[in-house]
């Protein structure tokens, strides 16, 4: 028997109101998501003999240009100092970590991946490619919408304090959104490499990136929300967009 179009339980005015069925279904499979991502990284690190906060660890040392101090670590993962403590202190153990003295202060302990941890930060590297074959199954269109809406999930998830912040375009110095309205394809600019870009080359974490003040950050990422058919894009302006 076909199923008829699900419809609120209540009509009561007096009970508070259902929740968006759209933003539930949406919640819900984020969750999915969330949840096959942890698989696959317990699937992948578990043989390994490594919890994914201490996977986690050596993909950040792996990625990060200079020894990072221990509350860098814990930001980094949006974890507590003892959470992020007792995976480092593992990883020592283990002899993929090792302390070592902070450039610019030193009495302070800086955390860097040894020869091993390197190898086994690399041998991790498959998370990327395991979310990569998923999104590969959406159009060219569709994979630019997502990247957009993520930008502004991790925009929000910022702003509430639950995650550390990222490198991305929406609060970086050198992004000037809808700089060229006219062009469809390539409407955003960035300042560093003075190129125009579009949704589809949006960055979360890019190695040039510089951070911008928070008001001006701010007013840049209300412009980049906007849309052609939101109508005027040149209001705010940023200091410096071209
Ligand atoms: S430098 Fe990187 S983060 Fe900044 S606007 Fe350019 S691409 Fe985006």
């Amino acid at each position: 028997m076909p199923r008829s179009t699900p419809t609120p339980r209540s009509t009561n005015p007096d009970a508070d109101p259902a929740p968006d069925p759209l933003v539930q279904q949406v919640g819900a499979g984020l969750f999915k998501l969330g949840l096959a991502l942890r698989t696959h990284a317990w699937r992948e690190n578990g043989p390994r003999g490594l919890t994914p906060t201490q996977a986690q660890v050596l993909a950040l040392l792996h990625a990060s240009a200079v020894p990072l101090r221990l509350s860098a670590v814990a930001d980094g993962l949006a974890v507590t100092l003892p959470t992020a403590s007792d995976a480092v202190k593992a990883l020592v153990a283990k002899g993929f970590v090792e302390k070592t003295r902070a450039d610019d202060d030193g009495r302070a302990i800086a955390l860097t991946l040894t020869a091993l941890g390197q190898d086994e930060a690399r041998r991790g590297e498959s998370g990327p490619e395991f979310v990569a074959a998923v999104v590969d199954a959406l159009t060219p269109d569709e994979q630019a919408a997502f990247l957009r809406s993520l930008t502004k999930m991790v925009h929000t998830l910022q702003e509430r304090g639950d995650i550390a912040p990222a490198r991305m375009c929406v609060s970086c110095q050198f992004f000037r959104p809808w700089a060229h309205p006219e062009d469809g394809e390539r409407p955003h600019h960035c300042a560093f490499v003075d190129a125009p870009f579009g949704d589809r080359a949006l960055r979360l974490d890019c190695p040039d990136y510089l951070q911008e003040i928070d008001d001006v950050a701010e007013a840049r990422f209300r412009r980049f929300e906007k849309t052609p058919s939101d109508g005027d894009l040149t209001a705010p302006r940023c200091a410096g967009a071209p």
